[in-house]
């Protein structure tokens, strides 16, 4: 089992080390050596649409899986507390057929492969929903008086 270091940075590295996950709050960003070993920069922008980190403190965990179809060594891992897990690589077919399908494909794809994204979405729907509860609340108590 791979295990990586983490360091907040403001600014990328010009050179990266290999294991080391280097992120930056400021550019938003995740960028790491491909777990493979194979010297390629892997760059995980941070946002609802792309990938987000969980950071508890010792470890930092990556979502969703780092799928690296563009690159020789298709490799496909997750990062989870820091620790590497090796997924499937991805076959030819598999890469053609992500490549055509739209992103709503691909949100599908991802939905399959992980189930830890649908986790996050219940959470927010949660957290919405507390927080329209406490709004409506609020108008009430506002326009009662
Ligand atoms: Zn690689």
């Amino acid at each position: 089992m791979m295990i990586l270091k983490h360091k907040f940075v403001d600014k990328i590295p010009d050179i990266l080390e290999e294991k080391v996950l280097y992120v930056s709050m400021e550019y938003e960003t995740v960028i790491h050596k491909c777990a493979c070993g194979c010297g390629n920069e892997i760059v995980t922008p941070l946002s609802p649409a792309e990938w987000s980190i969980t950071f508890n403190g010792e470890t930092i965990s990556l979502e969703p899986s780092i799928g690296s179809w563009s690159l020789d060594c298709k490799s496909h891992y997750w990062i989870t507390n820091n620790r590497v897990k090796w997924s499937y690589k991805y076959s030819v077919e598999a890469i053609e057929k992500v490549k055509k399908s739209d992103l709503e494909a691909k949100k599908d794809h991802f939905e399959k492969t992980n189930s830890k994204p649908k986790e996050l979405e219940n959470k927010r729907k949660e957290r919405e929903s507390l927080w329209k509860h406490i709004k409506s609340w609020g108008n009430n108590f506002f326009s009662s008086k």
